[in-house]
């Protein structure tokens, strides 16, 4: 089962590459078959098996010989491996399937934010449904309710940030898509953990913005992929940031 789950993650993972790079220049990932990027030639379903086909055509593609990304490889491996991880650590439970989802959206913003500065909404919206089925299908639909209401005030809460940020920058600080994010990162976290997601964000993308503003001399810097970070890291560590969060709001 473990070695199935694996190779579910970087089949997965694949996926998610394509739909992260392809839809974001406005390709369609439904209607058109895979290609090579260099030589636009269609590749064939043996050319597509994740990892295998990277390893046996030693890195490059069979038809034009230029040399396939190693990012190819890497998003396989690492969806593969946190998969695997999920599986390993929480079995097949609620915990599992949700992770799983956190893990997909994470790669995916990872890649569409820092190559396009893009949060798709695809990723938002099918990460969103999911995480509603899973805790109706594991928690009920009272539980649904809550988390809904939750992912609106967290929507709320990012709103007026970027609001406040657009009136002390004098121009937009804050993409759209992070406003969104914060509604999935509210309904899968909560609103005290979401809150604790959002600052726990601003310390992670705080180095690599002063660098990059500093380095590229530009100041569109993607905050996607801190968030969704900071989500992931929340969402692995809830037992340990409750008790935190516990300790820190409880005065007696
Ligand atoms: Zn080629």
């Amino acid at each position: 089962m473990a070695i199935f789950i694996f190779i579910l993650g970087t089949v997965l993972g694949s996926f998610y590459l394509v739909v992260a790079t392809r839809l974001p220049r406005g390709e369609d990932i439904v209607k058109s078959r895979s290609y090579c990027d260099s030589c636009k030639h269609q590749l064939k379903w043996y050319n597509l098996i994740p990892v295998f086909s990277y390893v046996f055509q030693k890195g490059k593609c069979i038809y034009c010989k230029k040399k396939i990304s190693l990012e190819c490889l890497l998003v396989e491996l690492i969806a593969g491996l946190g998969f695997l991880i999920c599986y390993l650590s929480y079995g097949f439970s609620y915990e599992f399937f949700l992770g799983v989802v956190v893990f997909s959206l994470t790669v995916v913003i990872y890649i569409s934010d820092f190559k396009y500065l893009v949060i798709l909404d695809s990723s938002l919206v099918v990460a969103g449904l999911m995480t509603i089925l899973i805790k109706f299908f594991y928690l009920g639909l009272n539980q649904v309710f809550f988390s809904v209401l939750n992912g609106l005030v967290m929507f709320l809460v990012m709103f007026l940030i970027q609001k406040m940020g657009e009136v002390i920058f004098k121009k937009e600080a804050l993409g759209g898509g992070d406003v969104k994010l914060a509604f999935v990162i509210g309904l899968i976290l909560n609103v005290p953990l979401g809150l604790a997601a959002i600052v726990l964000s601003t310390f992670l993308a705080l180095p690599y913005s002063v660098a990059y503003m500093y380095i590229e001399k530009n100041n569109e810097v993607a905050y996607g992929p801190f968030l969704a970070g900071a989500l992931m890291i929340i969402f692995f560590t809830m037992d340990k940031f409750t008790i935190l969060l516990d300790f820190l709001f409880s005065w007696h």
